[in-house]
C-alpha cells in the first residue's frame, strides 16, 4: 500500500508545505514522517502549521505510550506482557476496560472466522520468529522450526482456552500455562482507532492522510476536497500497484499480504500469516486483502482473517461486518465486493482477466 504525495518526502518528523493557500496557512498540508510501533509513520495535514506538528508530535506520543503500556509482548511494561507472565496463575491477569474491550473484539472474530483469526499464537510467532522477518522480505540464517516444536506450541495456543470474567467493574483475563497473547494482526487498527478519536477531537485539523506502514487511515478532506487515493500494492511486484481506492472523508484501509513480511530459507519462502490448523504461514488462493472500513480494529482483524478464509468465506466475513473487500488473487484475479467496486479504480495496465 503506497500513499500519493505531491511534493519530495521529509523524514524524521520535520514538515514541509505541500499546498497553498490564502489566509495564513489556509488549505496548505504539512508531511511528516517518523517511525513508530516497528514501521515507518507517514501523516499528510491539513491544519495550521502548529496545529499539524502538535498532532503530529501528539501521534507520535500516543502510539509510543500504545506500544510500551498495551500491546508490545516485549516490554515488561505493557499490559500483553503482564497477561502472558499471568498465563497458568488461578488468580489470572486484571485489565484495562481498553484491553478488554480488544480482547472481546477479538474473541468474537475467532469465533466469526471459525479459529482462523486467533491472537493467541504468540507461542508460534515466537516459535517461526516472526518479529525478526523484515517487512519486504529477507534472506538469512533462518531455519523452519520442526514439526514437533510446532505440534508443542499448537497445544498452548486456541482463543477457546482464554477466560475472561467481569465482577465489580474489574475484568480479568485468565491465560492456560504457556499460552503466549500475539497482537499483531491488530496493533496498526487499533492505532488507527485511536488516532481517529484524536482527529476527531481537534478542530484545527481538517483533513488527514495517516500510513501506519501502509495502514492507511484518511479524514476530513483536502483543501481543494478532491478524494483521498490509496494504492494497493501489487504483491507480485510490491514496487508496483495494482490500483487505487478513491475515499472521501474517514475511513481505515488494512491490508494483510503474503509480500509484506517473509524470510526465505532453501529456497522456500516463508511469510507472517500463519493458519492456526497447521502451525505454518498459510498456503492458499489469496496474496493479499484489503479491507475498508469506519474503524480500525475490526478492519485490521478482518484483512488477517480474510487473507486465511479466502475470497468466499472472506467476503461473507467482511460483510457481516458491514467492511468493503478486495481480494488479490495468487492468478492474478482481483475479486471485490460489491461495495468496493465504488471506490476501487484498476491501474491502466490491469485489465481484469476474463473468466
Ligand atoms: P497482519 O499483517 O495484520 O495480517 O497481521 C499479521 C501478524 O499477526 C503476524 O505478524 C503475527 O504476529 C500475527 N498472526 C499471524 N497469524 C495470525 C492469525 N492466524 N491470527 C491472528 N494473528 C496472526
Ligand atoms: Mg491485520
Amino acid at each position: 500500500m503506497k500513499l500519493f504525495f505531491r511534493g519530495a518526502m521529509l523524514f524524521a518528523a520535520a514538515a514541509l508545505c505541500c499546498g497553498c493557500g490564502g489566509a495564513r496557512d489556509a488549505g496548505r498540508s504539512w508531511r511528516y514522517m517518523d517511525t513508530g510501533m516497528g514501521t515507518v509513520i507517514e501523516a499528510v495535514l491539513y491544519a495550521p502549521e502548529d496545529a499539524a506538528s502538535r498532532f503530529f508530535d501528539d501521534s507520535m506520543a500516543l502510539l509510543g505510550q500504545l506500544e510500551r503500556e498495551e500491546l508490545s509482548w516485549r516490554l515488561e511494561t505493557s499490559e500483553v506482557f503482564r497477561i502472558n507472565a499471568s498465563a497458568g496463575s488461578e488468580e489470572g491477569c486484571a485489565i484495562s476496560a481498553e484491553m478488554a474491550s480488544v480482547l472481546e473484539s477479538c474473541l468474537e472474530l475467532y469465533g466469526r472466522s471459525e479459529g482462523a483469526f486467533d491472537v493467541t499464537l504468540g507461542a508460534l510467532t515466537r516459535l517461526w520468529e516472526i518479529d525478526s522477518w523484515a517487512a519486504g522480505g529477507g534472506t538469512g540464517e533462518f531455519q523452519p522450526p520442526s514439526q514437533e516444536a510446532i505440534s508443542r506450541a499448537m497445544r498452548v495456543c486456541g482463543s477457546g482456552q482464554i477466560r475472561m470474567e467481569t465482577a465489580q467493574g474489574e475484568t480479568r483475563v485468565f491465560l492456560p500455562e504457556g499460552m503466549r497473547l500475539d497482537l499483531g494482526a491488530v496493533g496498526k487498527g487499533i492505532a488507527q482507532s485511536r488516532l481517529g478519536r484524536r482527529l476527531a477531537e481537534d478542530a484545527e485539523i481538517t483533513g488527514a492522510v495517516i500510513s501506519l506502514g501502509g495502514s492507511i487511515l484518511t479524514y476530513g478532506s483536502k483543501a481543494d476536497h478532491s478524494p483521498w487515493r490509496v494504492g494497493i500494492t501489487d504483491p507480485f511486484d510490491p514496487s508496483a500497484q495494482v490500483g487505487t481506492l478513491s475515499l472521501e472523508g474517514q475511513w481505515c484501509v488494512s491490508t494483510s499480504g503474503d509480500y509484506e513480511r517473509y524470510v526465505e530459507a532453501g529456497g522456500i519462502r516463508y511469510h507472517h500469516i500463519l493458519d492456526p490448523s497447521t502451525g505454518r504461514p498459510a498456503v492458499g488462493r489469496v496474496r493479499g486483502v484489503t479491507i475498508l472500513t469506519k474503524d480500525g480494529l475490526p478492519g485490521d482483524g478482518l484483512s488477517t482473517a480474510c487473507f486465511l478464509l479466502g475470497p468466499e468465506a472472506g467476503m461473507a466475513l467482511a460483510a457481516a461486518y458491514g467492511a468493503e473487500a478486495l481480494f488479490l488473487l495468487s492468478d492474478g484475479r482481483i475479486v471485490l465486493s460489491e461495495g468496493m467496486e465504488a471506490y476501487f479504480t484498476r491501474s491502466p495496465d490491469r485489465l481484469p482477466i476474463p473468466d
